[in-house]
């Protein structure tokens, strides 16, 4: 019989996982899904766990969901995959136009990729590309402190996360980091401001663009700002020719409240990268999105040699455009995002009671976005998998960043589940400090 156990040591025979140090699975089971229904995921022994992190931040409206379940069976027998240069199809097309009415109003081009850091990627390779179009040599790429825009070697450039970074320092591309508003205040946002004002006085003609989170920034732990930064980096970024990029990839499809981050701040960037809650976390897929004005300055006789030509495999998959569809179309039957304006008050109720404890440095919240961040414990202590271990034998999926726990769970669950999601978390905080003996 396949059980948890049997299931784990076949899998450690020859798997490598990401974001992991394997050793690690000595001692910490590694958990094999065998199945998964709305906000749970059950496995092998018959366990079930809240998936509090929406399968590291992709799912949106829950697992085998029914509506994106017959999209994709249906397009199955339709077609599964063709390629996207030369050829068209109608889930890439219907996506694209619904993703333009979408978003902010300057962006009225879809280029397709397939996730999150190759959309990076490309938005970089995009900006630096534009300009070299227009003859200006501009090679240095701006970015905040603490952020992170992904795993490849561009992506992690324009990161901040030293855990992730450090190591391949000697492969990266030129970039500048500017500071990030330390908290959610306004007063934090201008300080910040003032800096990246002189950096662009400085070097703004050297910069192609500012990449940013735009108000939440997810594997640096949470961290969250007031939107008169994205105001103000707006404003500048444009007065010095300056691309700004918006990194919506976690952000995007209702995370912070709105549909898009940079909605909380009424500004159109240059480029928005998209990917995880793109798909409602079925499938991989991403996309930049760009204006008229950065699409023209490739657009011209082949001889020319100014076309972007950037391509991967299984760009714009019609399955993943399809459950992409039906995805958005769930957020406008069901009111997705005036349903989470209830919950993120009901979160935000029960989020009070952390900032009771001892241990608790601060909460915070953004919409369905919620993090209790921890004090008075060493990075060696790995609290945060003291936490997730509690989480799991209390049947609570909780991946904490370092210090940091935090709540991003898919937009289908409930009030009573939202409140065993959260009390479980308390308890394992609580449980810490007795361990501490405080
Ligand atoms: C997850 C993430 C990425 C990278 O996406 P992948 O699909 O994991 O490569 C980039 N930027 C942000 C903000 C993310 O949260």
């Amino acid at each position: 019989m396949v059980d948890n156990n049997s299931m784990m040591q076949r899998d450690l025979e020859v798997i490598w996982h990401p974001c992991t140090q394997m050793k690690d699975h000595e001692t910490l089971p590694l958990i094999p899904v065998k199945s998964a229904k709305g906000i749970y995921l059950y496995d092998f022994d018959g366990n079930r766990y809240i998936d509090a992190v929406s399968s590291w931040w992709v799912n949106l409206f829950g697992h085998a969901n029914e509506r994106i379940n017959k999209r994709i069976k249906s397009q199955l027998d339709t077609l599964e995959h063709v390629l996207l240069a030369g050829f068209t199809h109608e889930p890439a097309v219907e996506l694209a136009h619904k993703l333009v009415e979408i978003t902010p109003e300057k962006l009225k081009k879809v280029f397709y990729v397939d996730n999150g850091s190759s959309a990076i990627e490309a938005a970089l390779k995009m900006s630096y590309h534009y300009h070299r179009n227009r003859g200006e040599e501009r090679s240095l790429f701006l970015s905040l402190t603490n952020s992170y825009h992904g795993e490849t070697l561009g992506a992690l450039s324009v990161g901040d996360v030293s855990l992730y970074k450090e190591t391949y320092e000697p492969l990266l591309i030129a970039n500048r980091q500017v500071p990030v508003p330390k908290d959610q205040s306004e007063a934090a946002a201008n300080e910040a401001l003032d800096i990246l004002h002189d950096v662009l006085e400085e070097e703004g003609e050297k910069i192609a663009a500012l990449i940013v989170e735009p108000l939440v920034q997810g594997a640096g732990g949470m961290h969250m700002y007031h939107p008169r930064y994205l105001q103000g980096a707006r404003k500048m970024t444009e007065a010095y020719g300056v691309h700004l990029i918006a990194d919506e990839i976690m952000t995007g499809f209702g995370r912070t409240g709105k549909m898009f981050a940079c909605e909380h701040a009424e500004i159109s960037p240059d480029f928005m990268a998209l990917s995880k809650g793109l798909t409602g976390g079925y499938l991989p897929l991403s996309v930049v999105m760009t204006t008229d004005e950065v699409y023209s300055t490739f657009y011209c006789d082949y001889n020319e040699y100014k076309a972007f030509l950037h391509s991967h495999s299984y760009t714009g998959n019609p399955l993943a455009c399809c459950a992409a569809l039906e995805s958005l179309s769930i957020f406008e039957t069901d009111n997705i995002l005036e349903e989470n304006e209830q919950k993120s008050l009901y979160i935000a109720e029960k989020l009070k009671q952390f900032k009771m404890l001892d241990n608790v440095a601060s909460v915070r919240q953004q919409g369905m976005v919620a993090a209790v961040e921890l004090k008075g414990y060493a990075p060696e202590e790995r609290v945060g998998l003291q936490v997730y271990r509690y989480g799991l034998q209390n049947g609570v999926l909780l991946r904490p960043l370092g210090n940091v726990i935090y709540f991003m769970p898919p937009y289908v669950i409930e009030y009573a589940q939202i409140d065993v999601m959260m009390s479980v978390a308390y308890r394992a905080i609580e449980a810490l400090m007795s361990q501490k003996g405080e």
